[in-house]
């Protein structure tokens, strides 16, 4: 190890820079015991021995123990977004997606700074950094802490945060796997890969085995076997695509066993069965002057349940189980709401949707309404017209009724004034 360092004292002389011994630390990996190994100089002076350093902005530890960084991440995460949401980038000023966008770029790009190198993370550290993760996700739709997590990152089209740092792991393996041959990370990288394949080291850990259990978990394992018999791997944008629908296609496989076993999702899954951006949230980003509307949209879509029991309307006198579905398909008190939303719906082209519409379940179109989105083929401008309409009839309906959504920080009610 000396001779190591002195090539390198060498090398920093002969070209005229120097390195810095009390910056430079040695790690001890293993179960040896600093007492008992040498010491190190540069320069004359001794590098100290550490358990832990930063090595190009990551933490290491020499026992592989990474909860720190996790909390480290986890911790930059909220304190990130709390001070992006401070300094007024927030819900009820500016436009959801400018506030997705600014939270992206500078809280994830620094909390998950090098998670393409975070391997063999435990479970409580995976639960850690998925509440960091559920916190932005309530925080920049403006939701209460306690509305559920599975509603809130679907409205918003996000997965779970292991996803973005597996896609992070795929991606760079990826380019490590397109670098030409001649360049020593790629053989490094393969070197490693045939060590595992053909098991030459008990109990290999770190980037290989954890990128194999990644392949297996989102069905790429053929993309590696042909990289290893014949040589071929996938162009950039190929890879890309492959990593994102596989990973988008497990996480969503996952959400909706998670939410077919839970009756708190009966009515959510029929208003957002698919992981993706709620269209209220498009509406909001293509007319700003909807920015309220769409919010109380995604509010009732976070919070609405159907009831076990039976409660009675004071405005008309009907019993209900669905407050949303009573308001937007039987209250008398709104009617003459209801019958201008319904000569909107039959000016949408072609005139065989409101037909359609009619023909739908009283639930089925309270949840079509709630979702600003149909199954029936309308075209873009169409479409875009019926998720307008949704967010305006929808807000203004609730609106008249005098129904408030009070929420505090923790939860998130309905009442009636
Ligand atoms: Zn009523």
């Amino acid at each position: 190890m000396q001779t190591l360092i002195n090539i390198c004292q060498l090398f920093s002389e002969r070209w005229a820079f120097k390195f810095s011994p009390s910056k430079s630390h040695v790690l001890l990996y293993g179960k040896c015991q600093s007492n008992t190994i040498d010491r190190f100089f540069l320069y004359g002076s001794e590098i100290p021995i550490v358990k832990s350093t930063k090595h190009v902005g990551i933490l290491l530890e020499s026992s592989f123990n990474s909860m720190e960084q996790t909390m480290n991440a986890c911790h930059m995460l909220r304190a990130t977004t709390i001070s992006i949401m401070n300094s007024g980038v927030h819900p009820a000023i500016l436009n959801t997606s400018t506030c997705l966008k600014i939270v992206n770029q500078l809280a994830y790009t620094r909390a998950l700074y090098g998670c393409e190198l975070w391997n063999n993370l435990t479970k409580s550290e995976l639960l850690l950094l998925e509440r960091a993760h559920r916190f932005v996700c309530k925080a920049v739709q403006g939701l209460p802490k306690r509305s559920r997590s599975d509603k809130c990152t679907s409205l918003l089209g996000w997965l779970c945060i292991e996803c973005y740092i597996d896609k992070c792991k795929l991606l760079f393996f990826g380019r490590l796997c397109r670098l030409n041959s001649t360049h020593l990370p790629k053989q490094i990288m393969m070197a490693r890969l045939l060590e595992f394949k053909y098991t030459c080291v008990d109990n290999q850990l770190g980037f290989i085995p954890d990128m194999y259990r990644l392949f297996i978990k989102y069905n790429l394992l053929q993309y590696v076997v042909n990289l290893i018999e014949l040589g071929s791997f996938p162009s950039k944008i190929v890879w890309n695509n492959v990593v994102s629908q596989n990973i988008h296609k497990t996480e969503q496989l996952k959400w909706l066993e998670r939410i077919s076993n839970d009756s708190d999702f009966n009515f959510f899954k029929l208003i957002h069965p698919v992981i993706k951006l709620h269209k209220a949230w498009i509406i909001a980003k293509r007319y700003p002057d909807l920015r309220v509307a769409s919010k109380y949209i995604i509010d009732l879509c976070a919070i609405v349940r159907i009831e076990t029991e039976q409660l009675l309307c004071e405005k008309c006198g009907k019993l209900f189980s669905n407050v949303l579905e009573h308001i937007l398909c039987s209250c008398d008190f709104v009617l003459d709401y209801r019958n201008e939303m319904w000569r909107d719906i039959i000016n949408i082209n072609p005139i065989q949707f409101s037909v359609y519409m009619d023909s739908l379940s009283s639930l089925e179109f309270t949840a079509t309404l709630l979702s600003c989105d149909t199954i029936y083929e309308l075209d873009d401008d169409e479409s875009i017209v019926f998720s307008k309409l949704c967010v305006q009839h929808v807000y203004s309906t609730c609106k008249l009724f005098k129904m408030l959504i009070i929420s505090d920080n923790q939860n998130c009610l309905i009442m009636f004034l």
